[in-house]
């Protein structure tokens, strides 16, 4: 059995490794699809598609998860949310469940006849990619919300720098 975990993962966070080894333990194979895959650079969605299948690569070795056991593919946005089912089927393998605890991605699932299951949630109020920008940006500790190996990644590319610059005012 396969399973489909959609997610920003802006940036991957512990929330994001937990409810992928509790889905593991549900199926033999994880796919996780990076959502929104065509966004980077804002504040919102700071990381390319590339670099957070980066952070999750290395973050699920971290985490001595085989890389037998998962699939991650990057996922672009598309106008038509009642398309976007079948848009995502035709780039994913062919799975059996959903896990997401977003109503929009829930319900677009559902009315495709799929099982969704919400997984639980962890420390949401620190483990969320809202909370972990906001400490980026803010100068306070971000790394302990986030594998060590991302801390890693996000410094290879500067991630701090980019934040911060993407929140500047424009000076005249
Ligand atoms: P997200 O990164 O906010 O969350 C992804 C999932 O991770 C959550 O549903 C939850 O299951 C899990 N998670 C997060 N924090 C957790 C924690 N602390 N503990 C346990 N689990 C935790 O991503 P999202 O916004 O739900 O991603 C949905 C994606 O689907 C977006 O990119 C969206 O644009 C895309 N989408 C696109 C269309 C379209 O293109 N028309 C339609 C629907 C959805």
């Amino acid at each position: 059995m396969r399973g489909l975990l959609l997610g920003r993962m802006q940036p991957v966070h512990e929330g994001h490794l937990e409810v992928i080894k509790i889905i593991l333990k549900e199926v033999d194979e994880v796919i996780i699809g990076i959502g929104s895959a065509q966004l980077s650079h804002t504040l919102k969605d700071p990381f390319t598609a590339g670099e957070r299948v980066m952070m999750l690569t290395k973050a699920l070795s971290e985490n001595d998860i085989p890389a037998s056991k998962y699939y991650i593919i990057p996922i672009q946005d598309i106008e038509c949310n009642s398309l976007w089912v079948a848009h995502t089927k035709m780039l994913t393998p062919p799975f059996d469940y959903v896990y997401s605890g977003n109503p929009l991605v829930q319900r677009l699932f559902i009315e495709d006849r799929y099982k969704v299951t919400a997984p639980p949630l962890f420390n949401r109020k620190i483990y969320s990619g809202t909370e972990v920008r906001r400490r980026m940006l803010e100068g306070e500790d971000w790394e302990s919300l986030v594998p060590k190996s991302v801390v890693d990644v996000i410094k290879e590319i500067d991630g701090i720098g980019r934040i911060k610059h993407l929140s500047k005012e424009e000076v005249r």
